[in-house]
């Protein structure tokens, strides 16, 4: 395909199909209500040359010999829309970052949506256009999609798929197993606001200053660490389960242990009193915008200050070191000095979250 840019020119949405529309099922014909749509609203919001071939798939030229990353998730929050984002942002975002974490520059998109019967179609219009421009943001095509309608009452609005497919410009392994001892851990901004958002809007919860979600494409402070020459070992994205749970995965996975200072953490004073509020530990609350990444100590200095001014929420922070053991383990050290280990949640501390 030809490697245009996406114009913004052609992200506008075009009339509702009628004014009160609402998504219906099909009758006698499957195919007329998906063809509407793709007319009307996916393709003049997403157009590109692959998708506007119109066919079964999207045929794609990627760079000669690169690697390529594909990963896919499946979007699910409630409610569809919360301060800072919506269901279509976090789409984008939540999958463009995965490709970001393992090193590779997010390129194309596909977008599954399973509607309910009764949605408005104006609902379906603003989360589209949200979309088309978070892709526009993080520099990535949607060139291929699907649309299926299931019956009212089976479908809670709106449901996204996306699955991304990103290339790796470089020779490095991004990955957990890359992680040494001596390698310091770095965190990109402060944590926990995506999941208070989501939880104050969802429990109509009025805090003094409103929290707003911190979704947002994490490639560009990526991208920056590998043009300022940092080693990276290994990159996380801090969603569902949070900073701790992110860190205990890794862990566990390179079979090292981890040493975080609680100190360390940047906490915004809203988020820390929300969580204080609802018994929330915000180590474990849900980000979509910020990560962890592993890097050698002696380039510590070089990628914090590189993420200084390419991170969303920063000011990054360096919180800890990893260990050659105990296997798996993750300790905290807290405020007064008292050194605990950190453990998984056993259940999901906030359903529904992404
Ligand atoms: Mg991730």
């Amino acid at each position: 395909m030809a490697e245009s840019a996406p114009n913004p020119a052609n992200y506008s949405c075009p009339a509702p199909l009628g004014g009160h529309a609402e998504i219906q099922m099909a009758h006698g014909g499957g195919g007329r209500l998906t063809q509407q749509l793709i007319e009307r609203i996916f393709g003049p919001a997403f157009a590109n040359p692959a998708l506007d071939a119109r066919h079964d798939g999207a045929v794609l030229t990627a760079p000669a010999g690169a690697r390529l990353a594909f990963t896919t998730d499946s979007h699910v929050v409630s409610p569809l829309f919360f301060p800072g984002g919506d269901i279509g942002r976090l789409a984008v975002y939540g999958t463009v970052n995965d490709l970001a974490m393992c090193g590779a520059r997010p390129r194309w998109l596909s977008a599954g949506f399973i509607l309910e019967e009764g949605l408005p179609v104006a609902t379906l219009e603003r989360i589209v256009a949200a979309m088309a421009e978070a892709a526009r943001k993080a520099g990535v095509q949607i060139v291929t999609g699907d649309t299926k309608v299931v019956e009212r009452g089976k479908g809670d609005g709106l449901y996204v798929n996306t699955a991304g497919i990103g290339w790796v410009e470089h020779e490095r392994v991004i990955a957990p197993a890359s992680v040494r001892p001596g390698d310091v851990v770095l965190l990109s901004g402060d944590i926990g606001c995506h999941g208070m958002a989501i939880l104050a809007q969802r429990e109509g919860l009025a805090f003094e200053s409103p929290i707003e979600s911190d979704c947002a494409p994490l490639w560009p402070a990526v991208e920056a660490l590998f043009a300022a020459g940092v080693e990276v070992h290994c990159l996380r994205d801090l969603t569902r389960g949070g900073l701790a749970t992110a860190v205990i995965e890794i862990a566990e996975t390179a079979g090292l242990a981890m040493a975080l200072e609680e100190t360390a953490v940047p906490v915004g004073e809203p988020v820390r009193g929300a969580c204080e509020i609802l018994g929330l530990d915000p180590l474990y609350v849900a980000n979509e915008g910020r990560f962890v990444a592993f890097v050698p100590a002696a380039q510590a200095e070089t990628a914090l200050a590189t993420l200084a001014c390419t991170a969303p929420g920063g000011p990054p922070a360096r919180i800890g070191a990893v260990r050659g053991g105990p296997a798996g383990e993750v300790t905290l050290r807290s405020v007064v000095g008292v050194e605990r280990i950190l453990d998984r949640l056993s259940g999901e501390q906030l359903p529904r979250i992404c």
